[in-house]
């Protein structure tokens, strides 16, 4: 039987690995083939969460996907990838992320701006009519939780509440809302975490106009405690960017419980941020109440002010 990794995005996250399992699981029930979850780092505190919750084992991780036939969930950008991914035969991609990727042969491609790409698979079990199994609906509400911050963040649709609402009944958790919360806070940061661990949880690498762009994200429920370690946070930005040749680095500090965020810029091209959000940086430093969202909020905006420069 033909195998094939069906791969969430490096520093995977609840949607990546929720997306990579329950689309396993729906193309084993589907297709004659071995579908396989994999995910190229380990899961994260609030993914841990999620597993447990619902007795799930982790999914494979894995250092290469040289040579495979692979499916993509959660991402298309090569920069998100494992680093052989070239080698690899890509398959299908289901996102909710802005297309990067070029293939040299047709390939299918479920994309559409939804909050979690838990919700994209969702309505493909519903046209395929296949049941979804608890524990997984439970990793998909995850997900949507996950993505949309309990469906309060800018990047939710009516599709989220819609999965939302059935994956909690499928799923059998009591309470959504209060799991939701829950899930979200344990995964919030939390205050004895190194500098380090700050920026190398949530991170997103992009290349825009040539330039090598590093997007980190904590989710916390209280900002204030972050800034009291922000001069050590700061020195291992500046690590990185010089070791790694980057030329903006940013890193947004979420309150998901106010819904807005503190957004640390460092790097030689800290003015675009400055052109995008229309502000000037104090302390290297920009408060954007209302802004949650990598995808939506911030990217749209860095690419627009690159392109003008
Ligand atoms: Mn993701
Ligand atoms: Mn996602």
């Amino acid at each position: 039987m033909t195998e094939v990794y069906v791969l969430g995005h490096n520093h995977p996250d609840t949607d990546a690995i929720g997306s990579a399992m329950s689309l396993a699981y729906l193309l084993n029930e589907m297709y004659n083939v071995k579908a396989i979850p994999v995910i190229s780092q380990k899961p994260d505190i609030e993914t841990r969460y999620a597993l447990d919750y619902f007795k799930i084992p982790t999914p494979m991780v894995v250092r290469t996907v040289a040579n495979k036939q692979i499916i993509l969930v959660d991402h298309n950008e090569i920069a998100q990838s494992l680093a052989d991914f070239e080698n690899s035969e890509v398959l299908a991609i289901i996102d909710h992320h802005k297309l990067e990727i070029k293939t040299n042969k047709p390939i299918c491609l479920f994309s559409e701006p939804v909050g979690a790409t838990a919700t994209i698979i969702y309505f493909k079990y519903k046209e395929l009519g296949i049941n979804i199994p608890e524990k997984i609906a439970g990793l998909m509400l995850s997900a949507i939780i996950s993505d949309t911050l309990l469906l309060k963040g800018p990047t939710t649709t009516k599709k989220d509440y819609v999965a939302y609402q059935d994956l909690a009944d499928i799923s059998g958790v009591a309470d959504a809302d209060r799991y939701g919360t829950e899930m979200l806070k344990a995964g919030a940061v939390i205050n004895n975490n190194m500098p380090e661990d700050f920026i190398n949880g949530d991170v997103k690498d992009y290349f825009i106009q040539g330039k090598h762009i590093r997007i980190a994200q904590a989710y916390v429920t209280d900002i204030a405690p972050v800034l009291e370690k922000i001069t050590d946070i700061k020195n291992e930005m500046n690590k990185h960017i010089s070791k790694n040749y980057c030329d903006l680095f940013m890193f947004v500090i979420t309150d998901i419980l106010k819904i807005n965020s503190m957004i640390v810029v460092l790097g030689d091209e800290r003015a675009v941020v400055e052109r995008a959000f229309n502000t000037k940086l104090a302390h290297d430093m920009c408060y954007q109440p209302g802004v949650v969202s990598r995808k939506k909020q911030i990217i749209p905006l860095l690419i627009k002010a690159f392109l003008a420069k």
